[in-house]
């Protein structure tokens, strides 16, 4: 390093330090190189700037989109865990038992039954929960493992759409086909551990089991996740005899009622931006052949 002086460690473990500290043996390889880098100053400068941009892409985009990749390498026993303590937390802490009326839920199940046949899901994985819900109001959500919870408030809501909430039920299993949840907690997992390494602080670490949780919560999906649940539900309405459009209802369906249910209506908007552009696509939709 330029300013130090060489220190050359010889065979028999002694070491040579020149009382010179420019002093350099020049026949040493690599010497010249480094230090000429260390003396430019146009480099140091770019350096300075460059080392804080390039720490910012390693752990706010390589690494979590690393991350996101690798979820799908996740072994299944992995993902079922995942899914069922933030199962558990979400239940603890926002759901409440159903109050729908149990010929309600058996005409609902047979057309969950009737979907996964159609789309050739396994019927072990992909199950169906019916909760009552002051924190989700009329509202679906999946869980990694396959769970799909729909509240009162959303069977209410659709309860004379049955068309329409089969093209929920489908946009929601597109979450869990994508594996959305697992990729958002992933690369938030993975940025708080690269952090914790680098920086040594591993304290943020014992926070992020609650991962996945907290993103089904706050339902953070991002707008081309949305997308492309969207796509799945919109193609596979499509493929399956029924109409695009009927998502679209849904959507209309799930963002009405303003003025009674001023709550609901905002929770949803700020889950679901872009709703009004999400209707206009469904009713656009032509099915790639
Ligand atoms: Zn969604």
């Amino acid at each position: 390093m330029a300013g130090q002086a060489q220190d050359i460690t010889l065979p028999d473990g002694s070491r040579f330090l020149p009382d010179d500290v420019s002093f350099r043996l020049t026949s040493l390889s690599g010497v010249g190189l480094l230090e000429r880098c260390e003396r430019h100053k146009g480099l140091v400068l770019s350096a300075i700037f460059l080392c804080p941009l390039l720490l910012y892409l390693v752990f706010f985009v390589v690494v979590p989109s690393m991350a996101a990749s690798a979820v799908t390498l996740l072994p299944n026993s992995v993902v079922e865990a995942t899914g069922r303590q933030s199962m558990l937390l979400i239940e603890k802490m926002a759901l409440e038992p159903t109050e729908v009326d149990p010929t309600q839920q058996d005409k609902i199940n047979a057309l969950w039954q009737d979907s996964l046949n159609q789309l050739k899901l396994d019927k072990e994985k992909y199950r169906l929960g019916f909760y009552r819900s002051d924190f989700f109001g009329a509202n679906a959500f999946a869980l990694p493992h396959g769970q799909i919870v729909v509240t009162d408030e959303l069977v209410a809501k659709l309860a004379k759409h049955p068309e329409a909430l089969r093209a929920v039920l489908l946009h929601e299993i597109g979450h869990v086909e994508h594996q959305h949840s697992m990729r958002i907690a992933a690369q938030s997992v993975a940025s708080t551990i690269a952090l914790a390494v680098v920086f040594g602080d591993l304290q943020g670490v014992a926070e992020l089991t609650l991962g996945v949780g907290s993103v089904i919560m706050q339902q953070q999906f991002s707008q081309d996740m949305e997308s492309q649940a969207d796509d799945y539900a919109l193609h596979n309405l499509e493929a399956h005899g029924y109409k695009a459009a009927d998502f679209a209802t849904a959507l209309k369906l799930m963002s009405s009622d303003r003025s009674t249910e001023q709550d609901a209506w905002s929770k949803y908007l700020s889950t679901h931006p872009q709703v009004g552009e999400r209707i206009e696509r469904a009713l656009n939709y032509q099915r790639a052949k």
